[in-house]
């Protein structure tokens, strides 16, 4: 089989997949004596609080919403309307659905914070009814071992929990290379392909060899294969260089690392990077229903930054809208979300929001003396960029820059470039963006292949309006951490690179075996290409010549 492959390395394990939430059958036969049904509704309903009343005393931001779940699952009125369904001889677990779902529609009518707890509500009944008719509870597995895990496509809040569990390797049917499965995948570092339609066939237990750099995967390998695949996993990739990055002929490019919470930010620490260039803040609040707090901010901020103490730190302001919602926000619902109030643009209907942001990214600063540098997502005009710079001077932030991934933002870079310190490309959403191609969409994840000339294109010119003025530009997106790739970017005038910790050896070894005019004849290969595939294939060609 094959797909995207978005995270290198090899993994060999049985596959277990993601457990997807059962819909009960209203037909099925009603349970037998009612009582002994309830209380068997009854016992599971406990059940469902233990597991989140001890998942919330493992801490972290999501905590007070699973005590709060918890209750929930112990309300004696759930109890009892689950009963009367079942005494009206309907089955089991429908009898449950048909509770939890009189519920939610009171919740929706009663509106604002309570219809926040719908979802809270929903996860109770899937884990009830999962545990009233013995199916795998929803979420990540616990097969007991390492595995594969497989799934149709992961959503952000599909992967809590992902960082701590046996997974050795992500498949998802959907997806493509600068979809969340990708970036998780790399942050976390675990070996990955995206967009394999053919994995929907794989069942809990199938033993796979999975390729996250060909994207090929293996199901049922022969012995003699599967002992050399692991052979292979185990040896890994041994770097030779060390230290800042540097090519050939010393022309530095600096590499550093992109962190979404403060435990990555710990583990990030740890790596050879020069720093982190992308902390994507709004990953730290996706499970929030209420606004965090500027103490909180401070708190969590004051973390991440004494991780990095001595090295530069670039905070992006909240990314939220789109395929990052962030439920405290309450944004409209949109017709087309990914053209609409997200990133930046979020300021307009929730200036209070940034406000508290800038607030609290200045106080962990004066706290720590961290190297903060701060930029805005989605920023379309070198207006909001000026906006943008005030706003955030005026908070007391002295390095400020905005993110170019929207293509009016790179045609007009020079004028951007102008308000600001600095600039950082995400190659992700300019992808999306200039090839009008959904980054969600599995159907057109082809036209979003990282290599894309029209692209690189882009990317020139921004790289060339930094140069003019002098300022530092970056790259932050996926493209960072392909290591040709990143070849190709530092002869586009790119300054740094900021990819998934794990990525960052293999990129340093690229740049330090090529010159700084090699990599320009690189760029210059890539950007005539007549398409991603051409242009991969001429680098990788030329690159080979320069072993
Ligand atoms: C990007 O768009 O390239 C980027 C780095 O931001 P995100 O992937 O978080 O949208
Ligand atoms: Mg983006």
């Amino acid at each position: 089989m094959s797909g995207y492959g978005v995270s290198p390395g090899l993994a060999c394990a049985p596959v277990a997949r993601l457990a997807l939430p059962v819909t009960t059958d209203p037909d099925e036969a009603p349970g037998g004596n009612p009582a002994r049904e309830v209380q068997r509704v009854r016992d599971a309903l406990t059940q469902v609080a233990q597991q989140l009343t001890s998942a919330a005393a493992a801490g972290g931001v999501a905590g007070v919403i699973l005590e709060a779940g918890a209750a929930m699952a112990q309300d004696p009125a759930l109890l009892q309307a689950a009963a009367g369904y079942i005494g009206q001889g309907r089955p089991t677990a429908h009898s449950v659905t048909l509770a939890v779902d009189a519920y939610c529609r009171q919740l929706r009518e009663l509106g604002g914070y309570m219809a926040d707890r719908v979802t809270d509500l929903q996860d109770i009944r899937n884990r009830t009814v999962a545990l009233l008719l013995g199916v795998p509870l929803p979420g990540i597995p616990r097969p007991g071992r390492p595995f594969v895990l497989v799934a149709h496509d992961l959503s952000p809040a599909d992967t809590a929990g992902l960082a701590d569990s046996d997974a050795v390797a992500l498949l998802t049917e959907a997806g493509g290379p600068t979809g969340h499965t990708a970036i998780l995948a790399r942050i976390l570092g675990l070996p990955a392909v995206v967009g394999c339609g053919e994995a929907a066939a794989l069942t809990d237990g199938t033993p796979v060899i999975l390729d996250g750099q060909s994207g090929t995967v293996e199901a049922h390998p022969p012995p003699e294969r599967l002992r050399q695949a692991l052979h292979q996993a185990e040896a890994g990739a041994h770097y030779q260089t060390r230290g800042p990055g540097r090519t050939a002929d010393g022309h530095s490019v600096a590499l550093l690392t992109n962190i979404g919470t403060a435990a990555d930010a710990a583990k990030a620490a740890t790596a050879d990077a020069e720093g982190a260039g992308l902390f994507r803040t709004e990953f730290l609040f996706l499970d929030r229903r209420t606004a965090p707090t500027v103490e909180e901010q401070i708190e969590v901020y004051t973390t991440a930054f004494r991780h990095f103490a001595g090295r530069p730190i670039t905070v992006r302001t909240l990314d939220a809208g789109s395929d990052k919602p962030l439920p405290f926000l309450k944004l409209p619902d949109e017709e087309n979300p990914a053209l609409g109030i997200r990133g930046l643009r979020t300021a307009r209907l929730q200036p209070d929001a940034l406000a508290t942001q800038l607030t609290a990214l200045a106080a962990a600063q004066r706290r720590t003396g961290a190297q903060l540098k701060v930029m805005a997502p989605m920023v379309s005009t070198p207006s909001e960029a000026a906006h943008f710079a005030d706003l955030a001077r005026s908070h007391g932030l002295d390095t400020v820059g905005v993110m170019i991934e929207i293509p009016a933002a790179a045609l007009r870079a020079s004028d951007i470039i102008k308000c600001v310190d600095f600039v950082s490309i995400g190659t992700n959403d300019l992808a999306q963006y200039v090839m009008a191609a959904d980054r969600t969409n599995h159907a057109v994840a082809d036209l979003l292949d990282l290599w894309q000339p029209a692209v690189l294109s882009l990317v020139a010119l921004v790289g060339s309006a930094a140069a003019d003025h002098w300022k530092p530009v970056g790259v932050c997106g996926e493209a960072a951490g392909d290591p040709a790739l990143a070849a190709v970017l530092a002869g586009l005038k790119i300054t740094s690179l900021s990819m998934a910790a794990p990525a960052v050896a293999a990129v340093r070894d690229q740049l330090a075996r090529l010159t700084l005019h090699q990599c320009q004849d690189l760029a210059s290969a890539a950007i005539s290409a007549a398409g991603p595939d051409q242009a991969r294939s001429a680098v990788q060609k030329a690159i080979t010549r320069h072993p």
